[in-house]
């Protein structure tokens, strides 16, 4: 039996992962202004991703007897002063993410709910993903620096990333 405050914390995470979904849209409609399709096609998929990730979430409350709602959530940052910029500030969110993640499996931890805990650890592992994935994007755009060569060949790079979602 899930506590009415650990259903609370699951609730909120199923809403700051479609208020993620809402920065990488935002994210990508910067990077098709500056033309930079590859980069836009990188966040679109991102934020189906997060979708992906609410929806799962969602999911689990209804199946434990959970009552699942929406809220609405802040207006994300749209504007960005460089792609390095842009890379930069998705790391910082996901950082952010894996702290609410840990918090998340602390608090089913102290409740000894088990199948909450075996649930989240799909997720722990999948923000090592998503810290990596940003981590080496930055390598490779600090090293691009402003070599426009350089930047386009990242762009094509990035049109190919496709949303596949995961098996269950
Ligand atoms: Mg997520």
């Amino acid at each position: 039996m899930i506590s009415e405050k650990l259903m609370k914390s699951l609730n909120e995470q199923i809403n700051y992962e479609f208020y993620s979904a809402h920065i990488y849209l935002a994210m990508a409609a910067f990077c098709a202004n500056e033309d930079l399709d590859g980069f836009s096609n990188f966040f679109k998929v991102q934020a189906e991703e997060e979708k992906f990730h609410a929806m799962k979430l969602f999911d689990y409350v209804v199946e434990m007897g959970g009552r699942v709602t929406i809220s609405a959530f802040d207006e994300p940052q749209n504007d960005y002063t460089s792609m390095l910029d842009v890379f930069m500030k998705g790391l910082e969110h996901e950082k952010l993410v894996t702290q609410r993640i840990y918090n998340l499996t602390d608090l089913a931890m102290e409740e000894r709910e088990h199948a909450t805990i075996s649930f989240l650890k799909w997720f722990i592992d999948e923000q090592v993903e998503e810290e990596s994935t940003f981590n080496s994007i930055i390598k490779k755009l600090e090293r691009i620096s402003d070599n426009s060569n350089a930047l386009y060949m990242l762009d094509a790079e990035l049109a190919q990333r496709t949303f596949t979602p995961p098996a269950q």
